[in-house]
């Protein structure tokens, strides 16, 4: 789709073709092709990313493999056209590659060796080649994107932050709405590619970082480059349309206007005396020979498409200026024979009229039909009058006619002309288009950072977050007294388990560190009064308790799958977000599944773990591991009435709350009462039976867990008297070893 007025404005309608490995090496090449802007990227991944690999690259339609259906799943948001598998040969990929850029070796790409994308990129090229008549030649270069580079975002986690689409409501605030501030449709398009593919390239970041400090630094300039921003039309659109032949004219002269904005753009642009703009603004410029050839040829106010008028200017080309002269004097030549005939004739009804389909003839009343001259014949006859034609008439016609259509043709071939002169503008006009998209986007993150007072993120080398006074973006401008909290997760302080209320603030805490450390890799300013960071390989959530029904998959299954992932892509430049584990079972099972897994990424993975709870045996593993660290949101009850303070603080939450925020939930006063009354009598009564809560967890039950089974074939081993064997024996030992050996 590449009609300006059917796409929507805002997001980019992608091609994505998805390939199997033809070695059988269980990877799978991705293929991404935005054909309204050119916009060309590959990437290889495994089967368990696959998913959010397909979830990032965001497809609108995704070319398969008839024998790869499976690896869709139904009712996927986007559309899956199925093609024969001949069609992802690699071989089939080289080839176009190296036809479409005219180079003899692919080594230049960077994944010449990696014949899924080859596969990949073969079938999409091809199936543009087929459906759009032609190889349209604006396609750029492909970006190989590698997961090192980007800072990876599971499909979960982008749904859970709210990044781009809200959770439940269609109309809810995003991450992507809040910093949306741009001026023109393509800076927009620009600000949703970063938070969908974040990087991890900390000379970019700090690029775009400094062009956002100077921005911020001088406001009045900012303000001077978003004007002349919000007067540019879509660029990067108008180069595709040009390049598929579709363009207007109107879209012609909007791209000649642009021209001088452009260079104006630019100087503005330099004023900011920062290099990541100076690069950006150079590409700006478009050569001033492309706005001259199209004032040149178009009209000034040319109509909206070449059939309704005059497009081409006269003085262009001199055989359109005779055939529009023929065109235009055939009125004064009408009236002339009219005047003349009626003269000759003395006929008072005499008329020389012209319809569409008739032509031009002389129209008389029957009265006097009779009296015409000889030369005259008859052409029509209607109920009161008759229509004539003569050869005068006859000769004039054709030549009016034909005039008319031969000019609309050359019209037509001259347009064409133009619009294959401008192509060879594209590459140019495609750097504008990115470069000002860039400068939309630093520009708006600029004016959010300054209004409210956001901070350069210190991008560091050395492991963990050390956030102060961090805030939520989307949640700062709606509540009227947003409290800024810490965050520091560094090696020795790897999870925090956070306790409290509902409605106390965990979630929101957890979201505003994620979200920060996302902002960070996009090059933006941070919601926090300081922020260093280190390197961070993924974020991965599970938050909330979203039902799959679709897929037909329980709360609990939803939770455990998504637990399953977060524990197997886990490292320890990983951010770790879990709120709630555990919940969707009874209560032992959730528990003990909520603490392993605790356990597991501070011990094991050594993830940043931000781990909000309902289980207050949890805070116990602090005793045991020293990497783990309590944390709590406080609140006071005053009055039966509770009053959250939205702080997080250190230690465990020393109360639940869960009545008192109930009767804020308005549950009737006598059932608060009773639920009261309950809740003492269990308190006592645990209290004097030694509360299993606080055995659970004793060192007693953990260290009655089973042996590891290898250790207990070593002990076996420790304890032979290898001396005092029979050669039988020995044997029959080591046969009952390997044996067990191989049961592990
Ligand atoms: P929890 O996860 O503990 O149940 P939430 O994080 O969902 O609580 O927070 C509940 C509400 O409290 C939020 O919708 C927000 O309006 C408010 N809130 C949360 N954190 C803060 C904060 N730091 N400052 C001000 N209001 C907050």
């Amino acid at each position: 789709l590449t009609e300006t007025d059917l796409l929507p404005q805002k997001s980019d309608a992608a091609l994505v073709a998805l390939a199997r490995s033809p070695k059988g090496t269980k990877r799978y090449g991705l293929a991404r092709l935005v054909l309204s802007s050119g916009a060309f990227i590959v990437t290889s991944t495994t089967e368990s990313d696959l998913g959010d690999e397909i979830a990032r690259l965001a497809p609108s339609e995704l070319l398969i493999s008839q024998s790869d259906t499976n690896l869709v799943s139904e009712g996927s948001s986007f559309s899956v056209t199925t093609l024969p598998s001949w069609h992802f040969a690699p071989e089939i990929g080289v080839a176009r590659l190296k036809e479409l850029f005219g180079v003899a070796d692919l080594g230049v790409f960077g994944f010449d060796n990696t014949p899924e994308i080859l596969s990949a990129v073969g079938a999409l090229l091809g199936y543009v080649n087929t459906t759009q008549q032609h190889v349209t030649p604006h396609i750029r270069r492909p970006v190989f994107e590698t997961s090192d580079k980007l800072l990876g975002i599971d499909e979960a986690t982008r749904r859970n932050l709210e990044i781009i689409e809200p959770l439940t409501r269609d109309d809810g605030p995003t991450l992507f709405k809040t910093l949306d501030c741009c001026h023109c449709p393509m800076g927009s398009r620009a600000l949703k590619a970063a938070l969908m593919n974040p990087t991890r390239e900390v000379k970019t970041l700090i690029a775009r970082e400094n062009a956002i400090e100077s921005f911020m630094g001088n406001r009045a300039l900012a303000e001077d480059i978003e004007n002349f921003l919000s007067r540019l039309p879509d660029l990067e659109r108008l180069s595709s349309r040009i390049a598929l032949g579709s363009v207007r004219p109107r879209e012609l002269l909007a791209l000649k206007d642009a021209s001088p904005l452009l260079k104006d753009l630019a100087d503005k642009v330099l004023l900011a005396n920062d290099p990541y703009l100076e690069t950006l603004a150079k590409d700006l410029v478009i050569d001033a020979r492309l706005a001259s050839s199209i004032e040149a040829a178009i009209v000034e106010d040319a109509p909206m498409s070449l059939r309704e008028g005059d497009v081409i200017r006269s003085e262009f080309d001199s055989e359109l200026a005779q055939l529009r002269q023929i065109r235009d004097d055939a009125g004064s030549l009408v009236l002339e024979i009219e005047e003349r005939e009626k003269k000759r004739t003395q006929l008072s009804t005499l008329r020389l009229e012209f319809n569409r389909v008739h032509g031009y003839y002389i129209e008389v009343s029957k009265s006097q039909a009779s009296s015409v001259p000889e030369d005259y014949i008859r052409k029509q006859t209607l109920k009161n009058t008759e229509r004539f034609t003569t050869p005068e008439l006859k000769t004039f016609e054709a030549k009016a006619i034909s005039a008319q259509e031969k000019g609309k043709e050359l019209q037509k071939e001259l347009y064409e002309r133009v619009v294959a002169e401008t192509a060879a503008f594209i590459p140019a006009i495609q750097a504008a288009a990115n470069s000002a998209a860039r400068i939309d986007a630093l520009c708006a993150l600029a004016s959010l950072a300054f209004e409210n007072n956001w901070v350069k993120p210190e991008l560091t080398k050395t492991p963990g977050l050390e956030i102060r006074g961090a805030r939520h973006p989307v949640i700062e401008n709606t509540v009227t007294h947003y409290t800024p909290n810490d965050c520091v997760l560094v090696p020795g302080r790897r999870l925090l388990v956070i306790t409290g209320p509902n409605m106390g603030g965990k979630s929101t805490f957890m979201r505003s560190i994620a979200l920060i450390v996302l902002l960070a890799h996009i090059g933006s300013f941070v919601p926090a009064t300081d922020a260093k960071i280190g390197p961070v390989d993924r974020i991965l959530t599970r938050i909330g308790a979203s039902d799959d029904l679709a897929r037909n998959r329980s709360t609990f299954m939803v939770e455990m799958t998504e637990a399953a992932s977060i524990l197997h892509h886990a490292t320890d430049k990983s951010l770790v977000l879990m709120d709630e584990i555990g919940r969707g079972t009874s209560t032992f099972d959730g528990l003990s599944l909520a603490y392993a897994i605790a356990v597991e990424l501070s011990t094991a993975r050594k993830a940043m773990t931000l781990f909000a709870t309902h289980y207050f045996e949890l805070t116990q593993l602090a005793d045991t591991y020293p990497e783990i660290a309590n944390v709590h949101v406080s609140a006071i009850e005053d009055n039966d009435k509770i009053v959250f303070l939205h702080e997080i603080t250190d230690g465990p939450a020393n109360q639940s709350y869960g009545i008192a925020v109930a009767s804020l939930a308005g549950i009737p006063h006598s059932v608060i009462k009773r639920a009261r009354g309950i809740l003492m009598g269990l308190e006592e009564k645990a209290a004097k039976e030694a509360p299993w809560q606080l055995s659970l967890f004793d060192r007693q039950i953990e260290e009655s867990s089973p042996e590891d089974p290898a250790r207990q074939i070593v002990k076996e081993i420790e304890k032979l008297d290898i001396d005092n064997l029979t050669p039988r024996e020995a044997l029959d030992i080591l046969y009952a070893l390997a044996q067990k050996a191989k049961n592990l």
